[in-house]
C-alpha cells in the first residue's frame, strides 16, 4: 500500500505573524514542485492568519496546534476547531505529549477533541509516545496502544482511516535523542497491527503513522525509509526553512 508521506512542521510557541509568513514563504521556494509528498505548518494560533496568506497556492497546508472539544461558548483561551476550518487550516494537532504534560491534557480529553476535530472538517494528528521511564519498564506497547484506543474511542472506520498518528516517544521530543529507525519502526508496527486488529484492513493499509522527536536532515532519510513510517512531525529543525525542506526532500518523494 503507498502512502503519501507527510511531513508536518510544529512550530509550537515560536514566531510571531511576520516571523512565521517569512518562514512558510521561503519554505514555499524550497520546495515547490513536490507534488508527491504533503506539506503541513503548525504556528502559534496568532500566527495562522498570516501562514495561510504566505501558504496561499504553494500546496503547503497549514493547521492549528490545539483545539478544544466545544466548537464556542465560554471556554477562554481556547481554539475553537470550527473557527480554524473556517479560517482556512486543514488540520489539528491533537494530545501533543506538551499538551499532556503541561496542560493536564488526558486520554478521554484527546477523544473529546479529536471527534470535534473531525466534526470540524479538519483532518486530525493524533500524537500518542511513551515517557523514558516507561520504556525503561517496558510498557512502550500498552501506554502507545492504550492512548490510540482511548483516543479514537467509539470512531467508525471511515473516521480512523481519516485520522493520522504521530508516534513521538516523550524522551525524544526537543531533546536531541532520536529514537533508532529500529526503535521507531517497532512502535509504529506495534500502531498499525493494533489498527489491523481491530477495523476492517484498508484502515491499517491507509492510515498514516509519522514518527517525531528531534528529527533533522541528518537522520530523517533513514526514518523515512522504513516501512511503517509515513513522515515526519518535526518540531525544532522546522523553524529553518532549509532543515525542514531538507527533511521534506528526504521522503523521497
Ligand atoms: C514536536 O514538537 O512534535 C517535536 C517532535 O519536536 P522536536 O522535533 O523538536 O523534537
Amino acid at each position: 500500500m503507498n502512502r503519501t508521506p507527510l511531513i508536518a512542521g510544529n512550530y509550537k510557541l515560536n514566531l510571531a505573524p511576520e516571523a512565521t509568513g517569512t518562514l512558510v514563504a521561503g519554505l514555499a521556494e524550497r520546495v515547490s514542485g513536490r507534488a508527491s509528498v504533503d506539506i503541513a505548518v503548525f504556528p502559534t494560533a496568532l500566527s495562522i492568519s498570516s501562514a495561510l496568506r504566505a501558504a496561499q497556492g504553494t500546496g503547503i497546508m497549514v493547521g492549528v496546534q490545539e483545539v478544544w472539544s466545544s466548537p464556542q461558548g465560554a471556554f477562554t483561551g481556547s481554539n475553537s476547531a470550527v473557527i480554524a476550518r473556517e479560517m482556512g487550516c486543514q488540520w489539528a494537532l491533537i494530545g501533543h505529549s506538551e499538551r499532556r504534560q503541561l496542560f493536564g491534557e488526558t486520554d478521554e480529553g484527546t477523544r473529546a477533541k479529536l471527534a470535534a476535530t473531525l466534526k470540524a472538517g479538519l483532518l486530525p494528528i493524533l500524537c500518542v509516545g511513551e515517557t523514558l521511564e516507561e520504556r525503561q519498564a517496558g510498557t512502550v506497547a500498552s501506554v502507545i496502544t492504550r492512548q490510540l484506543s482511548a483516543a479514537l474511542g467509539t470512531l467508525t472506520p471511515d473516521e480512523v482511516a481519516t485520522v493520522t498518528v504521530a508516534y513521538e516517544p516523550v524522551w525524544a521530543i526537543g531533546t536531541g535523542h532520536t529514537a533508532s529507525p529500529v526503535e521507531a519502526q517497532d512502535a509504529h508496527a506495534i500502531l498499525r497491527s493494533h489498527l489491523r486488529d481491530r477495523y476492517p484492513t484498508y484502515v491499517s493499509e491507509q492510515t498514516r503513522i509519522l514518527y517525531g522527536g528531534s528529527v533533522k536532515p541528518a537522520n530523517a532519510a533513514d526514518l523515512l525509509a522504513c516501512p511503517d513510517i509515513d513522515g515526519a512531525l518535526v518540531g525544532g529543525a522546522s523553524l529553518n526553512a532549509e532543515s525542514f525542506a531538507a527533511i521534506v526532500a528526504a521522503s523521497g518523494a
